[in-house]
């Protein structure tokens, strides 16, 4: 299906092959995209969409802009910015904001049939359906923790998943999410991202600010039980297993404990070494775009780390979860700890965690 696309269609879908045709069409490339007399108004449009991206909001709402040719390059740009900075939140932040930008522009704003249908077809979904063929399925609720979207929690048939329409609309800003997440980060060389080192900083301090705002202060207690233990056992420079180190340390870098501090929390153990510490902590929370992922509560049971498991784990899957909340609440999990279902000490528990990173564990959600 060919359809002609307005250049107001392509920023409001700006995911799409044919935003980035126009700007190669109009000669902006990566190399000149910082020599253009524009370029300081690029920067602003990238960061501030950034910016949007950032804010904490539960309704959001948009409008066409009145210059959809920057809407678009702020669109590029601003994955050029999270690139540059290679950082995981800042690639979670600008997916989650583009999928809910493109799907209230879908089904709020779009008046043309044959563009939503295009869309629909684009991003590979079905289109006026209650249905969807299962293997796309599993692939776009695998990131979706409710039960409900178990597959064997779902009504199957001829190897299709029925829908409702919230579930449709759930799925489908999954797809446009797992889209711009797959695409990132793209390759910049060093010396655009150099070119750009105002803008960059920018972002980095809009990103570090919005994990403030996300995790707040660093509050020990509210850590969840497992997370408690192998922090006091660090503190009290207790031995810890491979598995419970690394646990800890993506926990505590993902909620805003720079390095130094992490660091300095291993300090105290007997066998403490510098050189090595810093390696190990580096390389975890250097991994990739911003670090290894925290390991899920399945994951975290498996290496025998789940330790002190308490009623209020029963709701989440993911220890990140269990602070996320605890934050909300004001609960602490000491308050909340059924002292019939805390298995033992940090000290016998730390020590059988198996020595295996766990690198591909699901997302905190
Ligand atoms: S269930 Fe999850 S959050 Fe609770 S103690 Fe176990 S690993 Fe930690």
């Amino acid at each position: 299906m060919k359809i002609r696309l307005e250049l107001q269609d392509r920023a409001r879908y700006p995911f799409l092959k044919e935003a980035h045709e126009i700007i190669a069409d109009r000669g902006i490339t990566l190399q000149t995209i910082t020599t253009q007399s524009l370029a300081e108004t690029y920067r602003d449009a990238a960061v501030s969409r950034i910016q949007n991206a950032a804010l904490v909001r539960d309704a959001r709402s948009w409008t066409d802009s009145s210059d959809p040719f920057l809407d678009i390059v702020s669109y590029a740009l601003a994955r050029v910015l999270v690139s540059c900075i290679r950082n995981k939140n800042g690639i979670g932040l600008l997916a989650r904001y583009e999928a809910d930008r493109a799907l209230y522009f879908l089904q709020v704003i779009e008046e043309r049939e044959d563009v939503k249908k295009y869309i629909y077809q684009e991003l590979g979904m079905p289109f006026s359906r209650t249905d969807i063929e299962y293997t796309r399925y599993i692939e776009l609720a695998s990131t979706l923790h409710d039960d409900r979207y178990r597959l064997v929690n779902r009504d199957l048939w001829n190897g299709r998943v029925a829908l409702l329409s919230d579930e449709q609309d759930l799925l489908l800003r999954e797809r446009i999410r797992m889209l711009v997440m797959d695409q990132l980060p793209l390759q910049i060389p060093e010396s655009v991202c150099t070119k750009l080192q105002p803008a960059v900083s920018e972002v980095e301090s809009i990103i570090s600010e919005r994990l403030t705002v996300e995790y707040g202060e660093v509050e020990a207690q509210r850590f969840p039980p497992c997370i408690t233990a192998l922090h006091e056992a660090a503190a009290e420079g207790k031995y810890l297993s491979h598995s419970g180190r690394f646990a800890l340390t993506t926990f505590l870098h993902t909620i805003g404990m720079d390095q130094t501090e992490i660091i300095s929390l291993f300090s105290r153990a007997g066998d403490f070494n510098l050189d090595m510490t810093t390696y190990q902590v580096d390389h975890i929370i250097s991994h990739g775009d911003g670090g290894y992922t925290t390991p899920s509560c399945a994951t975290m049971k498996t290496h025998g780390i789940c330790i002190g498991k308490n009623s209020h784990c029963e709701t989440i899957r993911h220890p990140l979860n269990y602070y996320r909340k605890q934050k909300k609440t004001g609960k602490t999990n000491r308050s909340q700890a059924d002292p019939r279902t805390t298995a033992g000490s940090a000290e016998n528990q730390t020590t059988r965690g198996a020595a295996k990173d766990d690198t591909s564990g699901s997302a905190d959600k």
